[in-house]
């Protein structure tokens, strides 16, 4: 039996990315931002008076639809979000890698060289499977009270504009989220339910907690698995020991100790190499005085090699 796409509706970003990790762990899936507009992370209230008054949102597209309730609202954006075995974009080098680490799982299209696991075939699988999102603010206060006519709308339309435009007594607003999630059926050419939990890319939480481990001092990557198994099976009440968001491979556990050694790296040595470049500075300039932020610096130089 077809199972129906789940609507679900939250009060707030920080809800629909907790809702939508959830969704991510129950069905054994992990999904990507594709596109999203400007508007969907914005701080908005601002200036309502320049959007669209509307009633309800049932048009065109895939995204989730808003029904009519007598309540007015505003569509603040929009985000979609793709399956990890979707369309392959492979607009930049970044993209790339990353789907080379989803599909690393797959050895019947890979080998080994020099101890690093290399892909030949970085095809995704053009799943079409999404999660859509829409973010709008409704007016509770300028609800339409008894039967829907095109005059009261008209009429509560142009009261809640003068309002939002005139600023002299904030309007209350309400933000809400909707999510639209796909069904498992959506997912076309690769595995779903447990078996694909073995490409599933490791989870945020483990992420940090492999960090926090390293600024303990575990250095070695057998030691960081076996504490990890442990926070993923006590903490986290994970058993399915074959989904790798929750229990990682050796070389996922290697990359985010790798990537995060770089990081702590890069900061510590441009710390000293600035600091050494001040003395100089100073004992050459011996009149001047003049004083550099370090923490400013060391945090754009290390963004700049985040990227
Ligand atoms: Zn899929």
């Amino acid at each position: 039996m077809a199972e129906a796409p789940l609507h679900v509706v939250v009060a707030s970003l920080e809800d629909a990315e907790k809702r939508i990790n959830e969704f991510e762990v129950e069905t054994v899936t992990s999904f990507t931002v594709f596109r999203r507009n400007k508007g969907f992370r914005e701080v908005f209230s601002a200036d309502l008076g320049k959007h669209r008054v509307k009633w309800e949102d049932v048009s065109r597209g895939e995204g989730p639809k808003i029904q009519y309730n007598g309540t007015p609202i505003i569509i603040l954006g929009w985000d979609v979000r793709e399956c990890q075995f979707g369309p392959d974009r492979n607009v930049t080098k970044k993209l790339k890698y990353q789907l080379e680490k989803t599909v690393e799982g797959k050895k019947d299209h890979s080998y080994i060289q020099k101890g690093r696991t290399l892909v030949q075939n970085t095809k995704k699988q053009d799943c079409p499977a999404r999660i859509h999102l829409k973010r709008i603010c409704v007016f509770p206060e300028y609800k339409i009270n008894g039967p829907d006519s095109i005059w009261k709308r008209k009429d509560q339309s142009r009261r809640l504009k003068t309002d939002l435009e005139n600023k002299k007594d904030p309007v209350t607003w309400e933000e809400e989220i909707h999510i639209l999630f796909p069904s498992l059926d959506d997912h076309r050419n690769h595995v779903t339910g447990q078996l694909a939990g073995i490409c599933q890319p490791i989870d945020k939480v483990i992420k940090k907690k492999i960090q926090c481990l390293m600024d303990e001092g575990v250095t070695k990557v057998a030691e960081m698995k076996r504490h990890i198994k442990s926070f993923s099976k006590k903490d986290l009440g994970n058993t399915s020991t074959q989904n790798r968001r929750f229990y990682p491979l050796d070389k996922d556990i290697r990359n985010v100790m790798d990537s995060y050694k770089n990081q702590t790296r890069f900061s510590k040595d441009d710390k000293e190499n600035l600091e050494l470049l001040l003395e100089e500075y100073k004992s050459v300039n011996d009149k001047d005085s003049f004083y550099l932020d370090i923490s400013e610096y060391v945090h754009a130089v290390g963004s700049l090699f985040s990227h």
